[in-house]
């Protein structure tokens, strides 16, 4: 593609300003559907390249439409917005400046890879044979994505495909992670209360013991994940609170637990796995069985990130371009990631950009304290950005598979 032929040497001529962005999100850093200050500098970076640009989308959203030369198909690129309730540890240069919140997952340099992309490829408007979107997202952390598809995020004009970079410090600096199919889990929270009677330790046939019914309840929930469901689509059940009881003679009345069950697969009425209908059938039935009355209520966060075949194909084909085929790799996690909701409706890719250098204090995992990513590897998302445009916009490369 000739029009790509110096991009390198263009996006490292702009790597000040890349570095710069990303040190200035990461400074003053805002909380899911708080990002004002982040919205409004977006928005004027992008108004400044002559974008077509949509603002408090979703209270903090924002998109901005490049119309190239030709009326081709709209892909759409994406960066998510919003920091963390933490207090941040570090002590560099640019570390938080707002008192408990924190770029702690990297979307600090999402959102500035994605504005440099925006102004490399604002200069090549005449090349570009469609449309791009550039969408900013609030929220992630807690499932902005869904409100902004609901506010019109995805209407004039509508993506033909979505691509997203998560810049991973659990993987090496420097290597690109596109894996077809899913990628992140599916996450949904469930709260239970086990309603037995109390009574004295001394004496439990008399009580109806709710705590033994926990017990019971913790361990043969765990037969979903491999008695029930194919062990190769992976299920994950596990208890993050258990809380009872006052004293330790007597029988509380009471038990509340709390946890997270994430998947790996596309959970619809029509597949087979129903993780929650199973869940809620061992739930009734363990109670029942120890006379005890419950109630479960699920909170469904984030559904299953599915990536597109085809134009997965076209991420991986980037990817050996700009880092070379022997650091393209594959990773499936099974964190939550609400680009889901894009992945759902257009053909999508999710990948990752490795942003972790071992010994140097930069590969502590995301959301903690300490978080940091190695801001070499910017330049390279940013090049992806461009690539993956380009390569889906000319029609013959990828073909969309239907939905
Ligand atoms: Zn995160
Ligand atoms: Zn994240």
């Amino acid at each position: 593609m000739d029009c790509l032929k110096n991009i390198r040497e263009e996006i490292s001529s702009l790597n000040e300003e890349l570095v710069a962005l990303r040190r200035d999100f990461h400074m003053y850093p805002e909380l899911g559907f708080q990002e004002q200050r982040t919205s409004e500098k977006i928005a004027s970076y992008l108004k400044n390249l002559g974008f077509t640009v949509r603002e408090k989308i979703a209270h903090t959203g924002v998109t901005g439409v490049l119309e190239g030369s030709g009326e081709g198909r709209c892909v759409l690129l994406r960066a998510d917005m919003d920091a963390l309730p933490l207090e941040e540890q570090n002590d560099s240069s640019y570390c938080s400046r707002n008192k408990g919140v924190m770029h702690a997952c990297g979307h600090d340099a999402h959102m500035a890879m994605l504005l440099v992309a925006a102004k490399v490829l604002s200069r090549r408007r005449e090349e570009i044979p469609g449309k791009i979107v550039f969408l900013f997202q609030p929220n992630e952390e807690v499932g902005g994505a869904l409100k902004m598809i609901e506010e019109g995020a995805l209407e004039d004009p509508k993506p033909d495909a979505a691509f997203a970079i998560h810049v991973w410090t659990p993987i090496e600096s420097g290597k690109i992670a596109a894996t077809a199919g899913p990628v992140m889990a599916a996450l949904d929270t469930f709260e239970i209360t086990i309603k037995g009677q109390g009574g004295h330790t001394g004496a439990p046939h008399t009580a109806i013991d709710p705590v033994l019914a926990a017990a019971d309840l913790v361990t043969s929930v765990q037969m979903i994940q491999t008695r029930e469901i194919d062990v190769l689509k992976p299920t994950l059940i596990m208890f993050g609170k258990i809380n009872a009881g006052t004293a330790n003679n007597i029988v509380p009345d009471e038990v509340k637990l709390g946890g997270t069950i994430r998947y790996l697969y596309r959970s619809g009425p029509d597949s087979p796995e129903k993780p929650l209908v199973r869940f809620e059938r061992i739930v009734k039935n363990v109670c029942q069985a120890h006379q005890c009355d419950w109630d479960l209520e699920f909170s469904p966060e984030n559904t299953t990130v599915i990536n597109d075949e085809g134009v997965t194909a076209l991420v991986r084909k980037a990817a050996g371009e700009v880092v070379g085929p022997e650091d393209l790799v594959d990773y499936i996690g099974t964190a939550g990631e609400d680009f889901s909701e894009f992945a759902r409706i257009l053909p999508s890719c999710f990948y990752f950009l490795g942003a972790g250098r071992t010994g140097d204090g930069l590969s502590y995992p995301h959301h903690h304290p300490r978080f940091d990513i190695d801001e070499d590897v910017l330049p390279t998302g940013v090049e992806m950005h461009i690539r993956t445009a380009f390569a889906f916009l000319k029609k013959h490369e990828v073909k969309i598979s239907p939905r």
